[in-house]
């Protein structure tokens, strides 16, 4: 099958999919909800450090030489960075930080839909260098989107979105990752000399996510039964993706 037509099966299922997962697990009990959804999320943080240790990186490095990739990785770090900078100034700007929820709503929707744009890329990126990549990439994706859209879901809520709005809304700010994503299949596929960058690039994206937005939710649990679930999971998380380099 053409690339494209993976490329747009990845991107369909890592945004609207997610989101249409996403509001299926509604269903559930709140309970059993809350539970999925953690541990999808730690399962999620192996996925996206196993997918840039085990995946882009090395492919990165064996296109271009070390110090370049590095480099475009760190400064990548410091775009994410800046990126979430300016998403929680617009949230904080009239509420002093409170999270007033309704102010919150346009925000989540406003970020949500660039950090979607973002993994739109990284799935073009990743299936233009090989279809294992494509895969790895598009299972972190799935697996961090889903509880994040759940996350989504329930601010969207409590701030008085009906279920259908939310819904809604969710789905086109998931939207724009197949937008973004079929844009930088074009570029990146005329311009192949950009793809070791766009997969240092997309490691930053995928560091940053794990290291500064999962992580420190782990950590706000601390029994040793969730802090010994977490790290098994993260281990699982970690194995799918060498399962997926090493098969
Ligand atoms: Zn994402």
């Amino acid at each position: 099958m053409n690339t494209l037509y993976w490329v747009l099966l990845a991107l369909i299922l890592g945004s609207v999919g997610s989101v249409a997962l996403a509001s299926l697990m509604l269903l559930l009990k709140k309970k059993q909800l809350e539970i999925l959804s953690q541990h999808l999320l730690y399962v999620a943080g192996g996925t996206l450090l196993g997918a840039v240790f085990m995946g882009m990186l090395p492919k990165s490095l064996s296109m271009l030489d070390a110090p370049t990739v590095l480099m475009t990785t760190l400064v990548g770090i410091l775009l994410f960075f800046l990126l979430e900078k300016i998403i929680l100034w617009r949230k904080c700007r009239n509420t002093q930080c409170n999270r007033q929820l309704t102010a919150a709503a346009p925000i989540v929707l406003i970020g949500d839909a660039f950090h979607n744009a973002i993994d739109g890329i990284i799935i073009a990126a990743g299936f233009l260098t090989s279809n294992e990549m494509g895969v790895m990439v598009t299972v972190s994706v799935v697996l961090h989107e889903i509880p994040q859209e759940l996350a989504d879901f329930g601010i969207l809520l409590k701030s008085g979105y009906s279920k259908r709005k939310a819904l809604g809304y969710n789905l086109l700010s998931g939207a724009t990752a197949i937008v973004t994503g079929v844009a930088a299949y074009f570029m990146l596929d005329q311009m192949q000399e950009g793809i070791p960058y766009a997969l240092a690039l997309s490691a930053s994206s995928f560091l940053y996510i794990a290291l500064a937005d999962l992580i420190p939710e782990m950590h706000r649990k601390t029994s040793l039964r969730a802090s010994l679930t977490q790290f098994v999971l993260i281990l699982l998380g970690m194995f799918l993706i060498f399962i997926n380099v090493h098969h």
